[in-house]
């Protein structure tokens, strides 16, 4: 039998993980997995992703679900007595939630199937690297017949009661880059400037030149954000500093507009190589495409959440953030919403504590969806 849903998510609470690290998720999920009857499904493993199908009784498409599995490097903050026993690291974006709403849904498509197939992908590394392009990229060539007609997913929503659902169609979350720029020169002597390449100035100087790219470079119809949230240079006072870092992220609602940005970056940078002779090296880390919902999917949704007696169902603006499911929407239509677990504390925050009422309220929600989306 598998555990009760309030049990899988305090238990999967305790052990955060992070990206294609989720060793000890994975063998709970699957412990899981394996307690239901195995008629209907099938099992596949990616990495430390596991792809669930449950047939369905006459199957016209394949509906997907996709929960992502990854925990974050903070140290939890809460009192909760099922906190987290992995040191440094905390389910601070509620996956946790995800994977456990992900399991209650499957144990109700096998208990009660639908007439359509079901996938439900286990997602790693959603935090970073990023684990919906390559699994993505898995299933098109090893598993195509896994590959879903539309896709789900939702995303917890700590400013929003318990009950309340928000999308939009089109556009919902940014396209998203982090940045980490590395200055390279010559460390020396204060009083010898001359014998040194001050990566303090060439990184001070850069910093500048980056923030006229939103100013000059983007259309000013087309929202973008350039911000170095951190900066690092030298070692003691009277040293020439010969290294110096610049990290930041970069959003852009466009997917071109991420590219014009990119290139201007690294036109700066090759600039600033040739006036401070140094080297610099561009990382871009983890790189998500924009998350767009499709319309009519979006639509659909909505529609079904406003009749629903349980559920206020709001269409919320597009935000700056960022969400590899946008890999998924890429290529398969389909939607991510929001809903609410009321916490004072948000995403990426020590102290969330989503509202865990949400589980009974969520999944007979999205079962009874899935099986309007199938009838
Ligand atoms: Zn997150
Ligand atoms: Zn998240």
């Amino acid at each position: 039998m598998m555990k009760s849903l309030l049990e899988i998510r305090r238990d999967l609470h305790q052990i955060p993980e992070l990206g294609f690290k989720e060793i000890k998720t994975q063998a709970y999920l699957l412990e899981q997995i394996k307690a239901l009857p195995q008629e209907r499904l099938t099992i596949i493993e990616w990495k430390t992703g596991i792809v669930v199908k449950v047939e369905g009784t006459l199957p016209r498409k394949t509906i997907g679900w996709r929960t992502d599995i990854d925990g974050l490097p903070i140290t939890e903050a809460t009192d909760l007595p099922f906190k987290s026993q992995h040191e440094g690291k905390m389910h601070a974006c509620g996956h946790d939630l995800h994977m456990t709403v992900a399991l209650g849904l499957l144990r109700k498509l096998v208990d009660n199937p639908i007439k359509d197939n079901v996938v439900i992908i286990f997602q790693p590394a959603e935090e970073g690297p990023g684990g919906a392009l390559p699994i993505r990229e898995w299933l098109k060539t090893e598993h195509p017949e896994l590959v879903p007609n539309q896709i789900y997913a939702f995303h917890i929503a700590p400013e929003y009661p318990v009950g309340t659902v928000a999308t939009r169609p089109g556009l919902l979350f940014a396209n998203t880059s982090e940045l980490f720029i590395d200055l390279v020169g010559k460390e020396g002597h204060a009083a010898f400037p001359h014998q040194a390449k001050d990566m303090s100035i060439a990184a001070a100087t850069l910093l500048l030149q980056l923030q006229t790219i939103v100013s000059r470079s983007v259309n000013p119809m087309d929202p973008a954000v350039l911000t170095i949230g951190k900066m690092y240079s030298g070692t003691v006072q009277n040293i020439i500093s010969g290294e110096a870092r610049l990290e930041g992220t970069i959003r852009t609602m466009d997917a071109e507009t991420m590219l014009i940005v990119k290139e201007k970056i690294e036109s700066f940078c090759r600039a600033t190589e040739i006036a401070f002779d140094c080297d610099i090296i561009i990382d871009y880390g983890s790189s998500y495409y924009q998350v767009k919902n499709n319309d009519m999917l979006a639509n659909e949704f909505l529609t079904f959440a406003k009749q629903d007696a349980s559920t206020t169902a709001i269409v919320c603006d597009a935000a700056m953030t960022g969400e590899d499911f946008g890999y998924f929407l890429q290529e398969i239509p389909g939607v991510i919403f929001w809903v609410g677990v009321d916490s004072p504390f948000g995403l990426h925050h020590a102290k969330l504590n989503p509202n865990e009422t949400v589980i009974d309220y969520l999944v007979p929600f999205i079962e009874s969806y899935f099986r309007v989306l199938s009838k």
